[in-house]
This record gives structure tokens, sequence and C-alpha cells, in this order.
């Protein structure tokens, strides 16, 4: 195996297990190793540190797989790493008390491996159901493709596995995308070959809600999972108000708030797929007012201009945007389109009125949004206060040693 020996006073990240090897860190690598496989890390005394997949493209140049300078990453190693991964779900709340994932699964959405936060680097897979999705981002991750996917079918029982690597960064590591069933998929009862592109009808069952997972076109790996506890909150918080869904995509959180009582839901999103998609979830659920629904193909921040020039109030808003700052140095353009939508929700805000509003950007942290929501009230002329910090749902921890891991946060605001 060869050695990628690090620079002097480098190998501190590395014993506070951060599992990111940088360029600027690296002295050399002792012998041979192509992309993807598997080095010995150390010290530049020589003290060995782990054991890391070799990414010669990247800038993040090797990926720890163990801090354990003794432990061989093979196909047992990957079983260990899913095992402890899906344990760790098992012991959280929503799960607790279900053994394992064979009873946790059920027809629930839920994020089995979170990368780096649960010790497999690049490696991201969700549950639905017996479908799960894998998404691999990283080129270690993507040379053990087949041990990674044979763990997760062993530990979780799936029956469909779709590989959805097909994310941006994929590039950064001198990967394609690669897509497509690599167990099962929606031939699978008649035992024909699957096809690549077909998405079989899936759903699940979030918070009581039914909802459609479309694993091959759907935005990440179909659904956006990491919102799971915070559409729950909206439910509990919905009835009785006009609710507005800002970004509402295929209906999430408006489906909750319906489920919870509200007097009525508007949701907004520009994608008019997103939005048929909606309101053949909203079909999925008989038992829901669908009177109460109303859903608007449209620029959110053209349409929430002319909701206040047309008057309109509302008792809980919800702004879940895309990323506006993919990275730090997209962050100041980030913070104005932020601070704009913010702005308007504050002013469309009824009296004693509540604002529900997330940044799923790396690259703006949890004080910078804060500063944003402050300046936005400040300038709606509105006074309110945090009643509730928002962050993913606990199947996407953060490992303290990776704070990179953190990409999700909101602030529950309650205005006067
Ligand atoms: N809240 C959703 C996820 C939102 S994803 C959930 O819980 O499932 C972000 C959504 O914003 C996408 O559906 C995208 O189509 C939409 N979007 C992006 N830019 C937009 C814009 N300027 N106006 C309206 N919708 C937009």
């Amino acid at each position: 195996m060869a050695r990628l020996i690090l620079l002097p006073g480098k190998e501190r990240s590395v014993l506070r297990r951060h599992p990111w090897i940088f360029a600027g860190a690296v002295d050399r690598l002792d012998g041979r190793a192509r992309p993807g496989d598997t080095v010995e890390v150390s010290a530049a005394d020589g003290r060995p540190l782990g054991r890391a997949a070799f990414s010669p493209q990247s800038q993040i140049r090797a990926r720890v797989w163990s801090f354990d300078p003794e432990e061989t990453v093979d196909d047992a190693f990957f079983k260990r790493r899913v095992a402890a991964a899906l344990a760790r779900r098992a012991a959280l709340p929503g799960f607790a008390g279900e053994q394992g994932l064979g009873a946790a699964r059920g027809e629930r959405g839920f994020r089995v491996v979170h990368g780096e936060s649960d010790g497999l680097p690049g490696v991201v897979a969700d549950c639905y159901g017996d479908t799960l999705v894998v998404q691999l981002t990283a080129v270690g991750a993507d040379r053990w493709r087949r041990a990674i996917v044979g763990a997760l079918v062993l530990a979780t029982g799936c029956r469909h596995v779709y590989e959805r690597s097909d994310a941006d960064v994929r590039r950064l590591e001198g990967l394609q995308p690669e897509t497509g069933w690599r167990l099962g998929g929606p031939a699978v009862a008649e035992g024909a070959e699957p096809a690549a592109t077909d998405a079989p009808p899936l759903s699940i069952s979030e918070n009581g809600v039914r909802m459609h997972v479309d694993v091959v076109g759907g935005h990440k790996t179909g659904f956006y999972l990491d919102q799971r506890d915070n559409r729950l909150l909206v439910g509990q918080l919905a009835a009785g108000r006009a609710v507005l869904n800002c970004f509402c995509y295929t209906g999430g959180f408006s489906l909750q708030a319906l489920a919870g009582g509200a007097a009525s839901v508007l949701s907004i999103d520009s994608s008019g797929p997103a939005l048929a998609t909606a309101a053949a979830n909203l079909a999925l659920n008989p038992q829901l007012p669908a009177e109460r629904a109303e859903w608007r193909e449209a620029d959110v921040f053209s349409e929430l201009r002319a909701l206040k020039n047309a008057g309109a109030r509302f008792d809980l808003i919800i702004l879940d945007p895309p990323k506006f700052a993919p990275s730090a140095a997209h962050a100041e353009r980030a913070a104005r389109a932020y601070k704009d939508i913010n702005l308007l929700g504050f002013r469309l805000l009824a009296p004693g009125g509540l604002l529900m509003s997330y940044s799923c950007s790396g690259g703006i942290g949890v004080e910078f949004f804060q500063k944003i929501i402050t300046d936005a009230a400040v300038d709606a002329g509105r006074e309110a206060r945090i009643v509730r910090r928002l962050a993913a749902s606990p199947d996407h921890p953060v490992a303290l040693a990776f704070p990179e891991g953190e990409y999700l946060k909101g602030l529950l605001c309650q205005a006067d």
C-alpha cells in the first residue's frame, strides 16, 4: 500500500478526526496509487494516522476511511460502517425503540448513511420504503461501489437499489455521472431487465401523509428528507392559520400544513413538474381538505412583491429556497437574495405571525444567516424573536469533527 506523507504539523486535523486531507497538507506519496486506492496516511515523522482514499484530481487529496492505521478497508469494513450507521438511526427520535432498520423501515423515508458524518466519506444512502438510493460523490466511494451497495442491501433488506451519482461535485473528483438500477427496479416483479430510465411509482408515508418519491428524476435522491421533522413542526403550528409555502417543490410543507388544520395554504414554485407532483401528492391523500390548497407556478421573488402590493397577509410563512450560495465565494450575492425574500416575508406576516426561514447554503453560516434575517426584519419595520432554531432531521447528523457537514439551518421567528 502506498503511503501519503503529510507536511510537518499537518497531522493535527487528522488527529482531531477531520476526514479531509487537502492537497496543501501533503508532502509526498511514497509508492504508486491510482484514484480511489486506499493509502496509508502518516505524519511527517512517520507516525501512522489512518487509511484513506487517494484522490489525485481533487483539492481534497484524500478522505480518511479509518483513523485506525491497522483497520483494513475491505467488504467487511463497509458492512461494519453501514451497520453502525443503521444502529445509530435506531436510537434516534422517531426511530427509538425499533430494532434496527428492518422494523424502522416500513414505508418511511430516511437517510441511512450521511457521508463523512457517518464515517463514510462521499457516501449518501436514503431509504424509501423498500427502495434504497445511493449517491457516491468521491472517487474512493466510487471505487468501492459494489461493497457499499452490498453492505447497504444486507443491512436494510431493501429489494431495489437505484444509484443517483449525478451530483456536480463528482467532477471535482474526475468522475462522470453514474445512474441506474443496481438491484431490482421497475420491472423486477416480471423478472425482466430493468429499464435504466423508468421510475417505479414509489411513495412513502411521512408523518401520516403520503408522498410520491421520484428517485430517478427528483431532486437530491428524490425527496428532501432533511426537512422531515421541520415539516412535522409546520403541521403542529398550522391550525387555523393562513399559510404561505414558498419554494414548495412537491408540497411537503403544504400537505403537513393541511394535515395540521391550516385555514388555507398557498404554495409557490417556479417548477411546473414539481407542482404537478405536488397536486398528485394532494390527490394521494383524500383525507386532506384539497379545497384549502392553492398551487401557483411563479417566481417567488416577484410573486411575493405582487402579494405585498395586493395587501395579502399570512399567519405562517415558510421560505425554503434552493442553495443560493454553493460555496463561501457566493455568500455576498446569496445574502442579498436571502435578505430580499425574508424582507418580503416579514412584510407579508400578519400581526403575531410566524416566519420559518431556511438556508441550505454551506457557504452561509448560522450566525451570518441570523444577521440576514435580523436585517430583513429591521428593514421591514417588524419586531420579531427567534422561538426555535432549526436544522436537518437527526438522520442527517453532523460529526463534531466535521463542521463542514452542517448545511441546513433555519429560524422560526414570531413577529409582533
Ligand atoms: N421545501 C421543499 C424543498 C424546496 S427545494 C420540500 O420540503 O420538499 C427548492 C425549490 O425551489 C425547488 O422546487 C425549485 O423548483 C424552487 N425554486 C427555485 N428557484 C425558484 C424561484 N426563483 N421561484 C420559485 N421557486 C423556485
